[in-house]
């Protein structure tokens, strides 16, 4: 584990830790005992896609473990500088999807908003490591623009407030964003996709519990853990609040091969994130994004270890195995071919 000298300080901000986040993969590697390990495509890994990691995350890595299922998520690696055919740079279409002002429209009464381009967290799989935020997030000056696309389009129930990360931002702004939701009739959910509970729970502060508390709108916190060794008595602890307040929360995890392809590793996710009152809801398989076809799992050994969480969790703990398709309307069950 990291040295205690580097865990930080209670009393530090949510905001603070976040600026003290890990961005030197040389220091990581150093304080988790695995300098040897270090490699100047990582470097250029980084390059494409910055590297950085709050160190509340990093003290839940073991020492000394290179293929530590938390560090390899975060790890800039050679493999990502190799191109592999059908990894590309917008897997998902996202950008024709695109209606201007950080709104993205694909499936039935539900929009994503792209509220900000920042995470307190890089995940090396992340199939938005190439999404152009400069010019297709909702900045705070395109708020009043968006806000007018929603009010005049009825059929939209749901918003799901993206990103990025949309804890990174601050309450102010979240309130300010909540408020103007909630104003609009036709819109009746409010949903946050969010890694920040996960990697910096201290985002979870009494302010924000207030924001969703109060908010008329029937509102869910979709997390993203991805291994059972994320789960902590501080992320139970900041989310009970959120519970006790009556939002639904449920998560979202990506499978990814050497991180969390067990049978064994799933089924014990989905039964800690039960503990903490989480529901498990989609388990991704990977989006085929450019510079992370090292993580994936292909389809036939996705479906097996699937059907082995089947046959060992109760129903309502089993997530649904899905994919994402540019230009479908809806994720996509992964389904057994015929002949199986
Ligand atoms: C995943 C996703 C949603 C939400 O889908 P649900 O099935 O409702 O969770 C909405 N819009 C886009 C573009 C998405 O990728
Ligand atoms: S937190 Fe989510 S959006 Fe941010 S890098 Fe990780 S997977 Fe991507």
């Amino acid at each position: 584990m990291i040295p205690l000298s580097s865990i930080p300080l209670k009393t530090e901000s949510w905001q603070q830790q976040l600026g003290n986040a890990y961005c030197h993969i040389r220091e990581l590697l150093a304080d988790l005992a695995l300098s040897e390990h270090y490699s100047p495509e990582m470097e250029l890994a980084a390059e494409a896609f910055h590297f950085q990691v709050p160190r509340y995350f990093a003290a839940l890595m073991k020492k000394g473990d290179i293929h530590d299922p938390l560090l390899l998520q975060v790890l800039p690696r050679a493999a990502e500088l190799q191109h592999r055919t059908g990894f590309t740079l917008d897997p998902l279409g996202d950008q024709d999807a695109h209606e201007g002002n950080g709104i993205l429209h694909k499936y039935h009464a539900r929009v994503l908003l792209i509220t900000t381009g920042a995470c307190a967290i890089n995940c090396r799989y992340c199939f938005r490591r190439h999404f152009p935020y400069a010019s297709h997030q909702a900045r705070k000056s395109q708020w009043q623009p968006a806000l007018q696309h929603l009010r005049q389009d009825s059929a939209i129930h749901e918003v799901i407030l993206s990103g990025g990360d949309p804890l990174s931002l601050g309450n102010t702004r979240l309130q300010f964003l909540v408020e103007a939701l909630e104003k609009i009739p036709h819109i009746q959910r409010l949903r946050i996709h969010t890694r920040l509970p996960v990697v910096l729970p201290s985002r979870i502060d009494q302010p924000l519990v207030e924001i969703l508390g109060n908010t008329t709108l029937a509102t869910s916190m979709v997390m993203h853990a991805n291994h059972p060794r994320e789960l902590t008595a501080e992320m139970r602890q900041a989310l009970y609040p959120l519970r006790r307040a009556g939002i639904t929360l449920l998560n979202q995890s990506v499978l990814l091969k050497g991180v969390n392809n067990s049978a064994p590793t799933q089924v014990r996710l989905c039964e800690s994130l039960y503990s903490m009152g989480i529901l498990p809801y989609y388990l991704h398989q990977l989006d085929q994004v450019q510079g992370a076809a090292h993580f994936a799992v292909d389809d036939q050994a996705a479906l097996d270890l699937h059907k082995s969480m089947e046959r060992q969790l109760p129903g309502y703990l089993l997530p649904r195995l899905v994919r994402e398709t540019a230009g479908a309307r809806s994720k996509q069950t992964l389904l057994r071919s015929q002949n199986q």
